[in-house]
């Protein structure tokens, strides 16, 4: 069975065709079918939510089973920030109070800087963190799939390592930043593969 997969991010396809083809199921995106998805307004408030809107939307589009993800950084000092707003952390100003966020994604530099720049004196022990990955899977009958997955670590002072990408050089987990994990031995502990891992679970049950 064919499932569209709402991304051109190749490497979220790559890990999502080796976690689910052992289901039968076939992963592509709509570029691979010479489609073209429309841009969707990710203006849900939670990971959950914003996961749905992209997976309702390429569902609708293709008439195929659809699966989307919507990840990011919470870190608790900082109330659970960049949270839903990771990939534009560093784009977001503020003013008079004001949040002003032009929606449009900083690069990973910019973004370890200011999070680094936040933490600049904070303790270890207040260093804590987690990624969150949702996703969310939804058929054209109507049947819809929201799964969770979560990995917890701390923040470091400094970028550690070149693998991963986004917040990964500053991400600690089991004494090394993901910034040193291979892709697979991430895969077993992290967010993503714990999102997917419980898809697969619930996926199982249907099909
Ligand atoms: P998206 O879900 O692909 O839009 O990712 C949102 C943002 O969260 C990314 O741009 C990264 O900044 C951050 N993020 C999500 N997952 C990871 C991860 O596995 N490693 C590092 N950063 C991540």
């Amino acid at each position: 069975m064919d499932f569209i997969l709402a991304t051109n991010n190749m490497k979220k396809l790559a890990e999502m065709q080796r976690i689910l083809s052992p289901l039968g199921i076939n992963v592509v995106t709509a570029k691979m079918l010479g489609i073209q998805l429309p841009d969707v307004v990710e203006d849900g408030d939670t990971f959950d939510a914003n996961a749905k809107i992209k997976a309702l939307s390429a569902c609708k589009i293709t008439n195929m089973p659809a699966i989307a993800d919507d990840s990011g950084l919470c870190v608790d000092y900082l109330g659970g920030a960049p949270g839903i707003y990771s990939a534009r952390f560093a784009n977001i100003v503020e003013h008079n109070g004001v949040n002003i966020d032009n929606e449009k994604n900083a690069d990973d530099e910019k973004n370890n800087d200011l999070l680094l720049e936040k933490l600049s004196g904070v303790p270890d022990e207040k260093r804590t963190a987690y990624y969150v990955c949702a996703i969310c899977c939804v058929f054209p009958d109507g049947r819809e799939i929201t799964v969770r997955g979560e990995c917890h670590g701390k923040i470091g002072y400094e970028r550690d390592g070149n693998e991963g990408f986004g917040y990964d050089p500053l991400f600690i987990i089991n004494g090394k930043s993901f910034g040193k994990y291979e892709g697979e031995e991430k895969d077993k502990i992290s967010h993503r593969g714990n999102a997917l891992r419980a898809l697969t679970a619930e996926l199982e049950k249907i099909l």
